[in-house]
């Protein structure tokens, strides 16, 4: 097993250290971050993830701890060698694109390159063809202050890869971009991690960014308080039991090993639809189910097996059953779709709007389900906890909770069976809607 890339190991930041001001901005950080991955610092602003990123980086020596890079003490190099590393071995990008106003796009973007052996007409080579490939090679003779804030953050983007960096750190880098330029920065950066295999390392307070991470590092106060795996990538780092959010689909997948994700979504559904059965009904019912979810029978097809007698195939429901428990799968079956929208990197254009809708569009299936109205406010705490549930910010059992917590700490304030019963649907959902393809 390939040792990881960027070691923290209980590592404090200590501001003002020993003055009356001292401040511990990181407390006993862990984080191991493998070479290709995709990380994303995430929480409040204040939580520490900025300090974090630049401790990385080379700039804040750790107060307690150790911080290593490439099994390295970056922080015990002379500084020339410090400089090389900060240089050659690190890009980085702002939210504030820290472009020289005075210079042309190509010189801030060839200005790095500056101490290479190359010269001039090579450099300018070098950063016209990144500009190209940025989409704003054709304003490179501008001055910054001409070009819009997308294309400005592109241009940084463009200069923080021009010495080939191992990895790339990016503070909130769309924290001043409108939607379409933040999609298109995201869409690069992705570029670069998955074309080019670059760690990236982002800081970011935006729900809609997670799905583009391998594991998420959520802070507070100071603290990493929670790591999550994005089931909707294929894993660098070994992943251990529970740290995704998919927990049905993972206790299932625990207990049968060797099915497919398609049959572990089967048996949850089945596990769903199903109470008064016998195993071969439910047998049966499963092949059934299967072939209702991959779309080779329709809805009829599958109401019609389903009240077939046991002799011919069938599952021999009574008429009524069998008609209630297709609506309901087929509900499901496209209720789980805005799960998988919610979690798909691109094909919402609005990036943060329409992640917001899609929660919305959620607890309204939720509700059309229980038939619960709410108030203002617990439809608002319930849209936010949807997102959190679907970006793995809560666990099954923190959503539980909420759902039952005073509406003015967040919750909902339902009652046991309410919640309950919302829960177990909502964990089918996202068992329908989220892979667990990692494991792979
Ligand atoms: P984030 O990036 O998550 O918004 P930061 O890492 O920038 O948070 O800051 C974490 C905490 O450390 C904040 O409370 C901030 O006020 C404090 N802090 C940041 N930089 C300094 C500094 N140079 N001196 C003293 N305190 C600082
Ligand atoms: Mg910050």
């Amino acid at each position: 097993m390939a040792k990881p890339l960027i070691t923290c190991r209980d590592l404090s930041i200590i501001y003002n250290k020993g003055k009356s001001n001292e401040f511990r901005a990181l407390q006993n950080v862990n984080t191991d971050i493998y070479e290709g991955e995709y990380i994303i610092l995430f929480g409040a602003s204040g939580s520490g993830k900025s300090t974090l990123m630049y401790s990385i980086q080379g700039s804040l020596p750790p107060g307690d701890g150790t911080l290593l890079i490439r099994g390295d003490d970056i922080y015990s190099y002379p500084p020339s060698e410090r400089v090389y590393f900060q240089r050659y071995v690190m890009g980085i990008i702002f939210q504030s694109f820290n472009l020289i106003g005075s210079l042309s796009v190509l010189d801030n973007v060839a200005l790095p390159m500056i101490f290479c052996d190359a010269d001039k007409a090579t450099r300018n080579r070098r950063a016209q063809s990144l500009l190209d490939r940025f989409g704003v090679g054709h304003v490179s003779h501008k001055i910054p202050s001409m070009l819009s804030g997308g294309q400005q953050q592109r241009v940084s983007v463009a200069r923080s890869m021009v010495n080939d960096p191992k990895i790339l750190l990016a503070d909130e880098p769309t924290g001043n971009l409108d939607s379409v330029s933040t999609q298109q920065v995201m869409d690069k950066i992705d570029e670069i991690n998955t074309f080019d295999r670059r760690t990236i390392i982002m800081v970011s307070h935006n729900a809609a960014h997670l799905s583009y991470a391998h594991r998420v590092y959520y802070l507070k106060d100071g603290f990493v308080v929670r790591e999550v795996v994005n089931p909707q990538r294929k894993q660098i780092k070994p992943v251990r039991e529970g740290e995704t959010i998919v927990t049905e689909l993972e206790q299932l997948a625990r207990l049968f090993p060797y099915d497919s994700v398609d049959t572990l979504r089967v048996k949850s559904m089945v596990n769903f639809l199903t109470q008064d059965y016998t195993f071969s009904q439910i047998n049966r019912l499963e092949r059934t189910v299967g072939h209702f979810i991959k779309g080779k029978i329709d809805t009829d097809a599958f109401i019609k097996t389903l009240i077939l007698p046991t002799e011919q195939g069938g599952i021999e429901m009574p008429e009524a059953t069998a008609k209630k428990m297709a609506k309901q799968a087929d509900l499901m079956i496209h209720q789980a779709d805005d799960i998988r929208r919610f979690r798909a990197k691109k094909d919402n254009t609005g990036v943060f709007f329409s992640q917001h809708k899609l929660a919305e569009r959620l607890k309204d299936h939720l509700l059309g389900v229980y038939r619960i109205k709410l108030s203002k406010d617990q439809d608002t705490n319930l849209v936010e906890l949807i997102a959190d549930r679907v970006t793995g910010v809560s666990d099954e059992l923190e959503f539980n909770n909420r759902l039952m917590a005073g509406i003015r700490s967040r919750g909902l304030a339902l009652s046991e069976g309410e919640a309950d019963e919302i829960t177990r649907y909502f964990e089918k959902l996202i068992a329908q809607g989220v892979d667990v393809s990692y494991k792979s």
